[in-house]
């Protein structure tokens, strides 16, 4: 949480919303990899869902629903299907979307930031929906990316069951992979659905998490311009 606390402080004043949820003690990180079994991708999407859509039949028959009923005799397909296909399929690295870079001297050392990025994910303590926006930021060595691909690696490493931290540190490597330098900054503003919606019920708090490589980690004058720019709507 070291993390987030370095945050606080640099925002100081100006937090977005009232109230900054800690993860309880059933939401411990692990590590910066998706703990994936080596095996994870032997099996084709299409037997996969035909395997998960079997079992999920079972736990709605173990819950009692009448799988007869022409509403619910679908879902489990349904289900398979979102799982693999959409809602994880950040998890197989087939989908991962290629970086292109582009050179553009005119934007050397310059700060480019793509804010107010949507994305769904789940966390992978409850599979239920953390939903929010990510801010990004990164100092330019010559290099840029198309804004869109900034979007498409936000997408793909939430389309995860994932804890909120890693997806961050998840990001913003991959950024700074794609971009060829240690300067690029991650801010994940997030509300999880296992907190809202059971457990405590709070409805209003949100997490925020933050990545800081290179100059956004040794200089707060860039963490300062990055806050300065994703703080413009508010
Ligand atoms: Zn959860």
């Amino acid at each position: 949480m070291k993390q987030k606390e370095t945050l606080l402080n640099t925002m100081g004043i100006n937090l977005s919303r009232e109230t900054f949820e800690e993860f309880g003690d059933d939401h411990v990180g692990t590590s910066l990899q998706t703990p994936l079994r080596e095996d994870a991708f032997e099996m084709d999407d299409d037997l996969k869902v035909e395997l998960i859509e079997k079992h999920f039949r079972e736990i709605m028959h173990i819950m009692g629903l009448d799988l007869t009923d022409d509403s619910l005799k679908g879902t489990p397909h349904r289900v398979a299907k979102m799982y693999v296909k959409e809602v994880f399929s950040g998890l197989n690295p087939k989908n991962k979307p290629a970086a292109k870079l582009f050179e553009n001297k005119y934007k050397y050392n310059e700060m480019l930031v793509e804010k107010d990025i949507t994305f769904h994910s789940h966390c992978e303590h409850h599979f239920v929906p953390i939903y929010g926006k990510a801010h990004v930021a990164y100092i330019s060595n010559g290099n840029v990316i198309g804004l869109s691909k900034i979007n498409r690696i936000v997408q793909y490493y939430s389309k995860r069951p994932q804890v909120q931290e890693r997806l961050t540190m998840q990001i913003g490597n991959e950024l700074k992979e794609a971009l060829g330098t240690e300067d690029v900054a991650v801010i994940m503003d997030a509300y999880h659905m296992c907190v809202s919606s059971r457990g405590v019920n709070d409805t209003n708090s949100s997490t925020v998490t933050a990545f800081y490589s290179g100059k956004f980690e040794r200089d707060e004058q860039s963490r300062n311009e990055f806050m300065k720019y994703i703080q413009l709507e508010k």
